[in-house]
C-alpha cells in the first residue's frame, strides 16, 4: 500500500518535471544586444523589426532587429542578426576615426609659422613711381622783380627728382613678413603616415 502511494507521487512528480521542462522550452528567447533576454513567442520577423508575443498579458510587442543578437527558438534552432558585414562597416568607420598621421615641422616656413613674401604694394622693386611730379620735375609759379611771372620746372621735392620714392611697406626690402599659409602660422604640418 505504501510502496503504491510512493510509486504514485513519483509518477506525479516526474510527470509535473516534463511538463515544467516543456512549458519551459516552448518558449522563444530572444538575445538582445545589450545581453538582457525576452523569453517570448516569436510572431514574426520583418528586415527591421521583431513582433513577439511576451510571457504577459500583452498580445504582442515589437523590438528592433538591430537591438537583438540572436533569437533561440523553443526547437533550439538558433538565428544570429549579427552579421559579418555589420562589423567590417566598424573596422572601417574604426580606421577612418583614428588618425593615421603624425605632426611635422613646416617645410615652408621651417617651423617659424612665417615666410618673407614680396611686398605687393612695390612688387617687390622696394620702391614707388612718384605720384608727385613728372619725370622727375614739377611746375611752380615763379614771380620774379620785373619780370612777367611764369612756371618754371623744378626738381620734385618729393623723390628729389629721382621719380622714385622708398616703399614703407616693406622699408625698400621688397620684402615683408606674412602668416604661413602651408601651416597657418602654427609652424607645424600634420601628414599622412
Ligand atoms: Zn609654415
Ligand atoms: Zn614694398
Ligand atoms: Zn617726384
Amino acid at each position: 500500500m505504501v510502496a503504491k502511494m510512493l510509486f504514485s507521487i513519483l509518477i506525479s512528480f516526474f510527470c509535473f518535471e516534463i511538463c515544467a521542462q516543456e512549458s519551459k522550452n516552448s518558449w522563444d528567447v530572444i538575445l538582445k544586444t545589450d545581453d538582457t533576454s525576452i523569453q517570448c513567442k516569436i510572431i514574426k520577423v520583418t528586415d527591421d523589426n521583431i513582433e513577439y508575443k511576451p510571457n504577459s498579458k500583452k498580445p504582442f510587442l515589437i523590438i528592433p532587429r538591430s537591438d537583438v543578437k540572436s533569437i533561440i527558438y523553443s526547437d533550439g534552432a538558433v538565428v544570429s542578426f549579427e552579421k559579418p558585414k555589420k562589423v567590417e562597416q566598424v573596422q572601417e568607420i574604426n580606421l577612418k576615426d583614428v588618425p593615421q598621421v603624425r605632426e611635422e615641422i613646416c617645410r615652408n616656413c621651417r617651423g617659424s609659422g612665417t615666410v618673407r613674401e614680396t611686398c605687393s604694394t612695390c612688387n617687390g622693386r622696394g620702391k614707388l613711381h612718384c605720384t608727385n611730379c613728372k619725370n622727375g620735375k614739377v611746375l611752380n609759379w615763379v614771380i620774379r622783380y620785373k619780370k612777367r611771372a611764369k612756371f618754371e620746372e623744378a626738381d620734385c621735392s618729393k623723390c628729389n627728382g629721382t621719380t622714385q620714392i622708398s616703399c614703407e611697406e616693406c622699408n625698400q626690402t621688397g620684402l615683408v613678413t606674412a602668416t604661413c599659409r602651408a601651416c597657418s602660422g602654427s609652424g607645424k604640418v600634420t601628414v599622412s603616415k
